[in-house]
């Protein structure tokens, strides 16, 4: 079975971006939620796969229920991940990668808030790179760019209300803003894109216990 990863930081660590009442309930209950499910649904199963990215892309072939549990426990522990209380500078090869795509971090930050806010209902937001090439893609519900076995993700903001509606009412751009301003942890982002210009598999969701 798959365990709940701690959050990598104090639950009001985030605050006031992320408050600790929405860390703890976003945490405690959705992701736990997502987490318990993918486990009984696997339980049902035969197979006992190791790694939720073996579960998230398998489940991606047909069974919608297993990937949309197991895709939104592995986003939101990559989520987690992504974010840092204070944020990080942004490292020198993350820096010239983005200075192809976008022109400047100034750039991406505009192609990030717009593809936030342009999104429609539930979903995440991510960066993401093919090799050394950036780009910013949304997925819809659980969707997850583990399907495309080319891309790794770098970076990713959770689009559901349930990740900002306490904090921010319906704000999503103030939301987006202030968490790109304040909470992504850079260096994280850097070294997913040094995992994908090697062609390393990068971050993993913690392996299955017995
Ligand atoms: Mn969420």
């Amino acid at each position: 079975m798959f365990i709940l990863p701690d959050l990598p930081y104090a639950s009001g660590a985030l605050a006031p971006v992320i408050s600790e009442a929405t860390l703890l309930t976003h945490h405690g209950k959705h992701h736990a939620r997502y987490v318990e499910s993918t486990n009984a649904l696997l339980a049902n199963g035969d197979a006992s796969p190791a790694t939720l990215e073996d579960v998230v892309r398998r489940a991606a072939r047909g069974d919608t229920s297993l990937f949309n549990n197991a895709a939104q426990a592995w986003n939101h522990a990559f989520f987690w991940r992504c974010m840092r209380p204070g944020g990080a500078p942004v490292p020198d090869a993350l820096a010239a990668a983005v200075a192809l795509a976008f022109g400047d971090q100034a750039g991406l930050r505009s192609e990030f808030l717009a593809k936030g806010a342009a999104h429609f209902g539930s979903g995440w937001l991510w960066l993401v790179a093919r090799g050394a090439v950036l780009s910013v893609i949304s997925t819809h519900d659980a969707g997850s760019p583990l399907v495309d076995p080319g891309l790794t993700p770098l970076l990713v903001c959770d689009l559901w209300e349930h990740a900002y509606y306490l904090d921010h009412r319906n704000d999503r751009t103030g939301f987006l803003i202030a968490w790109w301003d304040q909470l992504v942890d850079w260096s994280f982002v850097g070294a997913q894109l040094d995992a994908a210009i090697a062609d390393e598999a990068g971050w993993r969701y913690p392996e299955a216990v017995a």
